[in-house]
């Protein structure tokens, strides 16, 4: 089955193509960071503005990319929630549009379902059950996978998601949005004895987060270190950077331990855009290989934003009879443990 798979939920407009047999056969995004750079983050009506202009060219090279003609679809994805309803619409409309003219069957898909289900794309895919820790801009969540559609929240984050807290700490250090990757490559240089940060909640039995607290050690730092004009060195920049991240990679750390002796489980997935953070991954390493489990991870263009994780979710739940009716869905808020397993 080939599956054309849609995202729109934010500021990455991404269009893939899936063969169930096959694999990936295309993969193409546009991403409106340079847009929204000016503005510090994202721009809900300029987010959905420029969605509405690039998907359809998107679509066509997608199609272009895998030499394929749309009459050779055999059914469409798109990501239905949780995001921007603006953004999200646009993708549902334009799915349901090409899907009535094509007449073939089309799904909404949840957006952390795709996430999570983004390393099946590897080489090594990883079989159920498993644990899965979710960082991405909007989510800090562990999850109990079972199965397709089988999900059991053990934790999340009760304020500010990981990456959104990469977010906010990059603005306070000067750097552009999104800052995570900028943090990231500002913290090889900082020195990880300078300043401690706490690890929030894990001093307590839980498998729940919070990271809103880093955010005030962060600017209470930088700011002890601001000159007149209110600027940092390098260095002292790199210093916290280096802070912060050892702070949240440590308490992720520190979290998905637990969940993996809560559960019993030996594989742990991690994705969202946070997982392409290099520290948390080679932590990681360490930690699973001590109890004999396997960490497993999308490849980097796919651990944020895509249209690849859309197209396979989709393909998954088409395949196994799943489809809307005739009403578009956008659905801005909506709990991944809400899925159920696609009706046999
Ligand atoms: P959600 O998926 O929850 O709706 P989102 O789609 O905005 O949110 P993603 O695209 O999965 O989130 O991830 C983007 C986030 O990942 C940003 O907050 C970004 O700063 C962060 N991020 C990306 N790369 C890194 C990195 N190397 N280290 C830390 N954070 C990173
Ligand atoms: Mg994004
Ligand atoms: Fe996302």
């Amino acid at each position: 089955m080939r599956v054309l798979g849609i995202e729109t939920s934010c500021d990455e407009t991404g269009v893939a193509l899936y063969d169930t047999d096959r694999g990936l056969l295309a993969d193409v995004l546009y991403s409106q960071i340079a847009m929204h750079g000016e503005y510090g983050g994202v721009v809900p009506e300029l987010a959905s503005r420029d969605h509405t202009r690039k998907l359809l060219p998107l679509i066509q090279e997608a199609l272009d990319a895998a030499r394929l003609a749309r009459d050779e679809l055999d059914g469409i994805a798109y990501t239905a929630g949780p995001g921007l309803v603006g953004a999200l619409m646009v993708g549902a409309s334009t799915a349901h549009g090409l899907a009535r003219a094509l007449n073939i069957p089309v799904l909404g898909v949840h957006h952390m379902e795709g996430h999570l289900l983004a390393p099946m794309l590897e080489d090594e895919p990883p079989a159920f059950p498993f644990v899965a820790l979710l960082v991405s801009g909007g989510h800090t969540q562990l999850v109990e996978v079972g199965g397709l559609g089988r999900y059991r929240l053990l934790g999340e984050s009760v304020d500010d998601a990981a990456g959104e807290a990469f977010d906010k700490a990059a603005k306070m250090l000067g750097l552009a949005y999104p800052g995570g990757p900028q943090v990231a490559r500002l913290a090889e240089r900082g020195d990880p004895r300078r300043f401690r940060f706490p690890r929030p909640m894990t001093d307590r039995p839980g498998l729940d987060f919070s990271f809103s607290g880093l955010k005030t050690h962060t600017l209470t730092a930088a700011n002890k270190l601001r000159d007149e004009a209110g600027e940092l060195i390098d260095q002292d920049r790199a210093d916290i950077a280096r802070a912060f991240e050892e702070a949240v990679v440590d308490t992720l750390v520190i979290k998905c331990r637990r969940a993996l002796d809560q559960t019993g489980l030996k594989r742990l997935v991690v994705a969202g855009g946070v997982s392409a953070n290099a520290r948390l991954r080679e932590r990681l390493g360490v930690e699973v290989a001590k109890r004999g489990a396997r960490a497993y991870y999308p490849r980097g263009r796919f651990c944020t934003d895509n249209g690849a994780m859309i197209a396979y979710v989709g393909a998954q739940r088409l395949l196994a009879g799943e489809r809307d009716d005739t009403t578009m869905r956008a659905v801005p808020r909506w709990p991944l443990d809400r899925l159920t397993p696609p009706a046999s």
